[in-house]
């Protein structure tokens, strides 16, 4: 803009001086030609007046001669007010009334000289070094009888043309360096008033080309180009705004994708992956860096994959399957191919969510798992209280002894399911959490003291030692009745899986946090017993529901497999940890730390 308007103005001066020097020369020429030939009339006027009162045929010596034209030149010079000139007809000087005619050589060959003999008059103007001027000559011939007896010649300067010419051109380059001046301030307020507003529109509206919407006109004059920064100004508002929302929606939307737990990919037309969120790049193993822009079947994924992606593209419908993926950890995952349609075409990608179901589906297994469990555990005694009640009816119960001993299984048996159930509903009951915490401050010594006393019974019957230590001033911030049963399911583990005359202790320590916050303070128990241990590879089990080491020994004890299953629920509820430490026939030591304060 500005390097076109400098050019357009250049060539405009241009112009300008080109037809100022022109009108100049033209002018110049113009005056000097009237004038010189005004000059001529005149002169040859004088010329012509002069003749008449002039003789030319002087006679006498050389020397006489000269002198009678010399002062005869110099007279006529006075009243014509030019040089004057008196010539033999051969050209030979007779008196000049500026210079010593005998100084002068021949003017025969003199332009005016010969024109004159020529043509009755001759002109020239030339620069006389004589004189040092440009001067006009002017010749005529003097006849005396039909012959030509000599020339006589006016010279003029033409200095006052010659200046006058000079001061035309003084003018005419004044009047031009005024035009000049007049044009470069014209030129500049025109760029003030127009170009200048002009470019500023144009360079805000490349910056919203260029998508910088902060920008805008200043607008002080109400003329069209006031009009026009009014509306370039109004249109960057409305841009910024709607560039706002689509941005604020962008981000929404973007949000929502890398915050699902589903991975979505998008894949194009071309079945170019266009579009991969951060669950998706967790779930497929690879970084959108790797994915984006790749053709799906170039993708490096499992072929199932690849084969159901193709076939939605082929189908064009919708696609639901299941799938182990074994990359990048084996996980089963739900996968929905969805056809995307565009208005005013027909197919224009394909979007999949991705769901990893490995959860859903471990629990869903765990859960039938569960039940069969259940009813296997509960068939057990049910079967045995029904066998032993048959053949006690079938007659058994005419055999005393027999009938006794066989009541005592039934009881014991039916004793077990109970205690069965009970665990059964309490830990659905825990799992569900539907029986909140209550927690308030136990004082521990006391506590643990009441606990042993509950096992008292079961532990001299094998003639199992109990011990505790607790340090007198302990209190912590528990729900009491899930504590005891805490300790009272693992010290009882501990008495049934100790042989006769073992023992089995409890030790309770205050563990200050590291960090030197009181909050984050711990208590831990210790159960040791001296019983038969457990081997290193059950240990990772022994927390899992209806698991029994040794199925025969826990009959015998009557466990349920369930106890260390509800204990380490209720530690968890507790924000608790448990630890296991064993070694067969040595014996096992528990160790649970719990917050001392929720
Ligand atoms: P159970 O009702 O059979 O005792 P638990 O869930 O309480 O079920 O324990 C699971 C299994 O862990 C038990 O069957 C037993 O084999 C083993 N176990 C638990 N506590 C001890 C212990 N103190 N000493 C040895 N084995 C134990």
């Amino acid at each position: 803009m500005n390097m076109f308007r400098a050019r357009l103005t250049l060539i405009f001066m241009a112009l300008i001086g080109a037809s100022v020097l022109a009108v100049g020369i033209f002018m110049a020429s113009m005056l000097r030609n009237s004038y010189i030939e005004s000059l001529k009339l005149n002169m040859e006027r004088e010329l012509r007046i002069i003749m008449t009162t002039v003789n030319m045929q002087q006679t006498g010596t050389e020397e006489e001669k000269l002198e009678f034209y010399t002062k005869q030149a110099e007279l006529l010079k006075k009243s014509a007010d030019a040089r004057v000139t008196f010539l033999q007809a051969d050209g030979k000087v007779l008196g000049d009334s500026d210079r010593k005619a005998s100084e002068l050589e021949s003017h025969a060959n003199r332009e005016e000289i010969i024109e004159a003999a020529r043509d009755g008059i001759g002109y020239a103007t030339r620069y006389s070094d004589s004189v040092g001027k440009n001067l006009l000559y002017v010749a005529l011939p003097v006849p005396s009888g039909g012959e030509t007896v000599g020339f006589l010649r006016l010279s003029m300067s033409l200095t006052e043309i010659d200046n006058s010419i000079r001061n035309v051109w003084f003018v005419l380059l004044g009047g031009l360096a005024a035009v000049f001046a007049l044009a470069a301030l014209i030129s500049y307020r025109v760029a003030f008033n127009i170009t200048r507003p002009i470019e500023l529109i144009t360079s805000v509206a490349q910056q919203i080309t260029d998508m910088n919407y902060k920008y805008r006109v200043t607008v002080n004059k109400k003329d069209e180009i006031g009009q026009l920064g009014t509306a370039i100004n109004r249109m960057a508002d409305s841009l910024q705004l709607q560039m706002e929302r689509i941005l604020e929606d962008e981000s929404r939307l973007k949000s929502v994708l890398e915050n699902m737990i589903s991975g979505v990919v998008m894949i194009d037309r071309e079945g170019k992956i266009v579009l991969l969120n951060r669950s998706a790049e967790e779930i497929l193993g690879f970084s959108s860096m790797e994915l984006l822009g790749k053709r799906f079947d170039q993708a490096k994924q499992q072929y199932e994959f690849t084969q159901l992606i193709q076939e939605c593209i082929e189908s064009r419908e919708h696609i639901r399957d299941e799938m182990v993926f074994y990359f990048p950890s084996e996980r089963i995952l739900e996968i929905n191919l969805n056809p995307i349609s565009q208005q005013g075409q027909d197919w224009s990608g394909l979007l999949i969510v991705l769901h990893d179901i490995t959860a859903v589906r471990r629990l869903e297994r765990m859960r039938s798992e569960f039940v069969a469990n259940v009813s296997h555990e509960l068939k057990t005694p049910i079967a045995a209280v029904k066998g032993f009640a048959e053949t006690l009816l079938a007659g058994a119960l005419n055999d005393k002894e027999t009938a006794r001993s066989f009541l005592q299984i039934i009881f014991d048996e039916s004793e077990r399911l109970n205690r069965l159930i009970g665990d059964i509903l309490e830990l659905s009951k825990i799992e569900s959490k539907r029986i909140p915490l209550q927690f308030s401050p136990i004082h521990l010594a006391p506590f643990v003291h009441n606990c042993i006393n509950v096992l008292n019974a079961q532990a001299s019957a094998k003639d199992i030692k109990m011990t505790m230590e607790v340090p007198g001033d302990l209190y912590m911030e528990a729900d009491e009745d899930r504590l005891r049963q805490i300790l009272i399911n693992l010290l009882s583990n501990g008495i049934n899986y100790t042989p006769e005359g073992g023992q089995v202790s409890i030790s309770v320590q205050h563990v200050p946090s590291l960090t030197g916050l009181a909050e984050a303070d711990q208590v831990r128990f210790t159960i040791n017993d001296t019983g038969i241990g457990i081997p290193k590879k059950d240990i990772p089990r022994i927390f899992e529901r209806f698991y029994r080491v040794d199925k025969a020994r826990s009959r015998v004890s009557g466990g349920t497999g369930l106890g260390l299953s509800i204990v380490k629920h209720l530690i968890d509820l507790h924000k608790g940890s448990i630890r296991v430490e064993s070694e067969v026939g040595v014996g096992t030591t528990f160790k649970i730390d719990m917050p001392l304060i929720h």
